[in-house]
Order: structure tokens, then C-alpha cells, then sequence
């Protein structure tokens, strides 16, 4: 048994969230892909037979009020808030990232007023932000302006309406400074819209803490939510009064059953919501979240960081120097909770990893993406991936 090995085994050992991988329906592939597709909860499917066959099979229209359906979209968003750092009632969960980005940029361009005319969007952005980004801009007509996050201060003015940024970049696993950017967006006068897909559920958000004005993220990463789970809105308390919806749809009416003609938004985070709310995928999630219970962020963020460097220390000291190249900084303050490692052969490497039960993803045109997801992988999978990986790539 290699050093490593033997390490792996002691880690997993004191590792204080090891218990929870039993509360996961998982077999003895090594899954590093669960910043794509988290893996499934054993609560779940119990939970999805009952609200199909009891709440809507028996109990039929009744459920929307007695089984709580129709309240879900806060209520659950309230279940999401303390992993990203928000109190309640600030949360709404329902529809994609990508709609939701729709709904927080505009609204954010028409809090920021008039006299703004641009907005800047992340460049290095998950496409699907850029794109709706671009849409937004138009139909408000602003200038859209690609830059780095790094760029972000030195191209806020008086004329910046709203800045999307991705908390972490989904390729390169890289860490935005979401509290100094979203300082300097608000000392510029302009509204802050984060995307958390990479970052909720893997690392502690601190969206109050840091005065975030808009957040949005995905459910179905790191929080497990399952293929196609409604993702989440985020309007901070004091803008909710201000958040005028691109799309005010009935469901975030102030009173949506009055029918009226003309629209009056409600109160609160509700504001967030268009229409009927997909219930299974969403009592899917509320099911998944349960695992949540009694584990604190930073303790997943601490066990994150350990497998991360764990895998980078496996990765050295197996695969031989030169042939993969990390673009994954090392300095834990600039690290998500994932490794992305660049080589040539990357498809065909992921394909021939996969084929030996270690699951992560590639990304064109030469990127090997590793998810580490704290409350289901451990070391001695850390170690193994890397073991595996050393001998694909010999
Ligand atoms: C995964 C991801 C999305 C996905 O958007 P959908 O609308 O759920 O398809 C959006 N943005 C980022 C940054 C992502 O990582």
C-alpha cells in the first residue's frame, strides 16, 4: 500500500461528514461530476411516490393547499437561504438559471434608472448568462460590455446600470472575490447580480454579509435537486420593493386568485415567481435538501478544499510532470470545488477514465473537469481517481 493510500484511509477516517455518504444512492464508481449533476438522495424517491400517488393520486386539487404546494416556491427557498448566507424571505425557488438571470438583469437595469446605459457582464461567463445578458441588454437598451472579472473595477462608472458574474468559473474551477466586487459595484452606484451554480452548496456565499443585490443559481450541482430542478432567485430585502419583473406572471401577483385584469406585484421574495410552480421536480429537491440537515457550510468547505489539494497532491505525485496542466488556481481563496486539468487528449482521456468508473466531464476542446462534492466523496476516491487517471494518461 502507497503512503497516499494508507493517508487516504486515515483521512476518511476523521472525516466528519463520511457519514453522510450513506444518505446518498451511490455504487463504487469513484463520481466527480457532481458540480454537473449532483448524485441522488435516498430520500428522494420515497418522497417523489408519495407526492404523486398520495398528493396528487388521492388528495388531487386539495394538495395545492394541504400539502403545502402552493407555498413551495418560498418555502423552499427558505430551506436554500442559510447555505448561500441569506435570511428568510428573500429566496424564491422556480423555473431555470437561465430564466432567472433573465428576470434579475432586467429588474436590475430598471432599479439602476435611467441615466445608465450600460451593463457588464461576465466574459468568461457560463454561455447560457451571456447569451440571455445579451437579450436583456438589447430589450432594455443598454450597451453590453464583456469583462473579466478582473477587469470589473477598473470598468464600473457612473454609467454602469448592473454587473452579472459567475461566483465560480465553471471551467477552470477559479473563485471570484464576490465581497470586494460586489463593494466595488455598489460604491459605482450599479446593482450586483451573482450566478451560484458553482459555488452554492460547495462554499460558504455570505449573500447578506456581502450586500449582494441579485443572486441566482441552479439546484440540480451541488445541492443535488435532480436533472432539471428549479433553480432560485435571490432579491435582497431592501430592493424587493423595487424589483419589477420582466415577466409578472399571476403566481407573483399581489393577489393571484382576485383575477384581476391588471397587474399588482405582492410582497417579498414572491416577486420572483411567473406561473404555476413545477411542483414534482420541486418537492424533488425540497426532499434532496434534507441532507442539509446539521452540516455547516464551512465545515463542507474545509473538507472541499482538503480533497481538492489531496487530489492535486495525488495527481503529482502519479501523473508524470508535464503531462496535464492545471488551470485551477492553488491559493484556496481562489478555488472552487472543483480541479480542472488541461491536456491535448482530454475527450479521449474522459472517455477511457469513465469506462474505468472514474466519472468526471470534458470540456471542448481540452479539459478535464473534476467535481468534488464534500458530502459524498472521500479521500480514498481522491486517491484512486488519481491512481486511475495516472495510468489512462500513461
Ligand atoms: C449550470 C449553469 C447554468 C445552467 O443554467 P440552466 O438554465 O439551468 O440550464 C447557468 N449558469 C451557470 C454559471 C452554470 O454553471
Amino acid at each position: 500500500m502507497s503512503e497516499l493510500t494508507s493517508r487516504a484511509e486515515k483521512l476518511d477516517a476523521v472525516d466528519q461528514l463520511a457519514a453522510k455518504r450513506g444518505e446518498f444512492v451511490l455504487d463504487d464508481v469513484v463520481y466527480l461530476d457532481g458540480n454537473s449533476l449532483g448524485a441522488l438522495p435516498a430520500a428522494v424517491p420515497g418522497r417523489v411516490e408519495d407526492v404523486v400517488r398520495r398528493q396528487w393520486g388521492e388528495l388531487r386539487i386539495r394538495s395545492w393547499d394541504e400539502s403545502g404546494w402552493w407555498t413551495a416556491p418560498e418555502r423552499i427557498g427558505d430551506r436554500i437561504a442559510p447555505l448561500v448566507g441569506a435570511a428568510a424571505g428573500q429566496i424564491v425557488v422556480g423555473d431555470s438559471t437561465s430564466v432567472n438571470v433573465f428576470k434579475a438583469l432586467v429588474a436590475a437595469v430598471r432599479m439602476a434608472g435611467e441615466g445608465r446605459d450600460e451593463v457588464l457582464v461576465d466574459a468568461t461567463t457560463f454561455p447560457t448568462d451571456g447569451y440571455i445578458a445579451e437579450s436583456a441588454a438589447r430589450l432594455t437598451g443598454r450597451t453590453l460590455r464583456p469583462v473579466t472579472p478582473a477587469e470589473v473595477p477598473s470598468a464600473l462608472n457612473d454609467r454602469t446600470a448592473a454587473v452579472l458574474l459567475n461566483h465560480v468559473d465553471y471551467r477552470t474551477g477559479r473563485l471570484h472575490d464576490l465581497p470586494a466586487l460586489t463593494s466595488a459595484i455598489r460604491g459605482a452606484g450599479a446593482v450586483s447580480v451573482w450566478d451560484l451554480c458553482h459555488s452554492a452548496g460547495a462554499l460558504p456565499v455570505g449573500l447578506d454579509e456581502h450586500g449582494v443585490d441579485l443572486a441566482v443559481g441552479c439546484t440540480y450541482k451541488y445541492l443535488n435537486g435532480g436533472p432539471g430542478s428549479p433553480a432560485y432567485l435571490y432579491v435582497r430585502h431592501g430592493l424587493q420593493d423595487r424589483f419589477d419583473s420582466p415577466l409578472p406572471g399571476w403566481n407573483s401577483h399581489a393577489e393571484p386568485f382576485g383575477m384581476r385584469a391588471s397587474y399588482e406585484p405582492g410582497s417579498g421574495a414572491l416577486r420572483g415567481r411567473v406561473g404555476t410552480p413545477d411542483i414534482l421536480s420541486m418537492l424533488a429537491l425540497e426532499a434532496a435538501l434534507e441532507v442539509w440537515d446539521g452540516v455547516s457550510v464551512e465545515a463542507v468547505r474545509a473538507k472541499s478544499l482538503a480533497l481538492t489539494d489531496f487530489f492535486l497532491e495525488c495527481v503529482a505525485e502519479y501523473v508524470p510532470e508535464g503531462r496535464v496542466e492545471s488551470l485551477t488556481p492553488l491559493a484556496h481563496a481562489e478555488r472552487g470545488s472543483q480541479i480542472a486539468l488541461r491536456c491535448d487528449d482530454a475527450g479521449d482521456v474522459m472517455r477511457r477514465l469513465i469506462a474505468r468508473g472514474v466519472v468526471g466531464d470534458f470540456r471542448a476542446p481540452d479539459v478535464l473537469r473534476f467535481g468534488f462534492t464534500p458530502l459524498y466523496v472521500g479521500f480514498t476516491d481522491v486517491e484512486r481517481a488519481a491512481r486511475v487517471l495516472a495510468e489512462v494518461l500513461g
